[in-house]
């Protein structure tokens, strides 16, 4: 088949790369020339483990395109553009207007199916992106052309695995036609398929990340508390995923989520309820407990080190997760700013994410290790659970005091350690 990605970011990238590996031709239109440039020239434009190298294996099967004329060659375009949040926490569709205008300048003759798997707020499909569609062709959805929202739930770090074996790919499918072509797509991968309208396909990822966002501040708002118990929270949340009902996973309390996709979409569905009249109370309350969390480290790292002005300070992990190099949300942000705030000397270190921070903050030393953060530090801050940070050596501080917003230190003995919710 034919398909053309617009947007070659995360979703994108993963999403195109894979469908080129299972014999389909790609092509990724992206306002972004030098991420197109790259994609040519065959490197990844974003980092995910195995990416390259499924490009490469691709690669005459894949171009990438600033010209959105190619999508008139297209059998299925995937819409796979950003939807950040506004200053108010809404959803920013302007990327997904654009994209949508776009489109339908290419829609003609021929029958294509438009994909949309950019998360957007339910109802959008069926009340902007369709209307916009066949205001612009002056054709009919679901006869002339086929539509579905077709939500991802990849991860980032493991988004090639996601993609490949996912849970269930839901097809919110307009039309008949659209329907079966998705299900022959997705074959291949041999998941159960989950078929159903395009608004509540549009839900389902909205619920998805919402429960999951929930489930992580619930065991930080548990975890505070345990500390203050004097109670292990790893140990009590190990019975408790023990329960079928509940299942072992997104219970590890820390520093709080982050990342391109819980933040704003927890946001967005807020807002959302906001301007259709109903409080979402409980999600105000995930987002509540979820800014509080990193700084609390500030305060457990006050508390052995004192007055932090002029104190340097180790900021391990600044990516939002382990294995990306995406920085978006990420908790060690909100922590940086307070430190910077508090005039106190930041070494920072990260294995993959340190350029894309360096856009954020400038007047930070990083470290081409996490020794170097670390040497004569008189705190340190653990932000990400990158596997390396398990064994550091603390001995290169002057003070070893170890706030840990991850509960990946394993060595304690001789150090100044806390836990942030244990
Ligand atoms: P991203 O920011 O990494 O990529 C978006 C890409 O779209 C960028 O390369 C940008 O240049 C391009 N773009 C913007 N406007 C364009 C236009 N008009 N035409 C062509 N290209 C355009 O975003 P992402 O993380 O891949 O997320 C994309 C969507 O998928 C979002 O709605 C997000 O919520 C959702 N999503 C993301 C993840 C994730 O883990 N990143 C997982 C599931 C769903």
């Amino acid at each position: 088949m034919k398909i053309c990605i617009i947007g070659a970011g995360y979703v994108g990238m993963v999403t195109g790369v894979c469908f080129a590996d299972g014999g389909n031709d790609v092509t990724f239109v992206d306002i972004d020339g030098e991420k197109v440039d790259k994609i040519n020239r065959l490197s990844p434009p974003i980092y995910e483990d195995g990416l390259g190298e499924m490009l490469n294996r691709n690669s005459s099967r894949i171009r990438a395109t600033t010209e959105y004329e190619v999508m008139a060659e297209a059998d299925v375009i995937f819409l796979c553009v950003g939807t950040p949040s506004n200053e108010d926490g809404s959803i920013n569709l302007s990327y997904v207007r654009e994209a949508v205008r776009n489109i339908g300048r290419y829609v003609r003759d021929e029958w294509k199916l438009i994909v949309i798997k950019s998360t957007v707020l339910p109802g959008t499909t069926e009340g902007i992106v369709i209307p916009l569609l066949e205001k612009l062709t002056g054709k009919k959805a679901g006869r002339d052309f086929g539509i579905s929202m077709n939500p991802e739930f990849l991860r980032e770090g493991k988004a090639i695995y996601d993609f490949k074996h996912p849970d269930r790919i839901v097809i919110g499918a307009y039309d008949k036609k659209s329907r079966e072509l998705l299900t022959m797509l997705y074959e291949p991968f041999g998941a159960p398929l989950f078929v159903t309208t395009p608004t509540a396909a549009e839900m389902v990822k909205y619920s998805s990340n919402a429960l999951l966002a929930t489930k992580i501040s619930f065991a930080n708002e548990v975890g505070n508390f345990c500390k203050k118990l004097g109670v292990d929270i790893y140990e009590v949340m190990k019975a408790v995923g023990m329960d079928h009902r509940i299942s072992s996973y997104f219970l590890n309390s820390g520093a709080g989520f982050g990342g391109s996709c819980f933040p704003k979409d927890v946001r967005a569905i807020i807002a959302a309820g906001n301007e259709m009249g109903y409080d979402m109370r409980l999600l105000r309350s995930v987002m509540e407990v979820n800014e509080e969390q990193p700084l609390r480290m500030i305060g457990l790292l006050e508390k052995h080190v004192g007055m932090l002005e002029g104190k340097r300070i180790a900021v391990l992990g600044l990516s939002f997760k382990a294995e990306t190099d995406d920085i978006r949300e990420s908790r060690s942000i909100p922590v940086i700013k307070k430190l910077v705030e508090e005039h106190a000397i930041i070494s920072a270190y990260d294995p993959l994410a340190m350029e894309n921070m360096k856009e954020i903050f400038e007047n930070v030393e990083y470290c081409k290790s996490a020794d170097d953060a670390l040497r004569n530090a008189d705190g340190c801050l653990i932000m990400t659970d990158w596997t390396e940070f398990s064994h550091l050596n603390f001995g290169l501080m002057k003070k070893p005091v170890v706030i840990d917003g991850r509960h990946i230190v394993e060595e304690r003995e001789g150090l100044i350690y806390e836990g942030i919710c244990w």
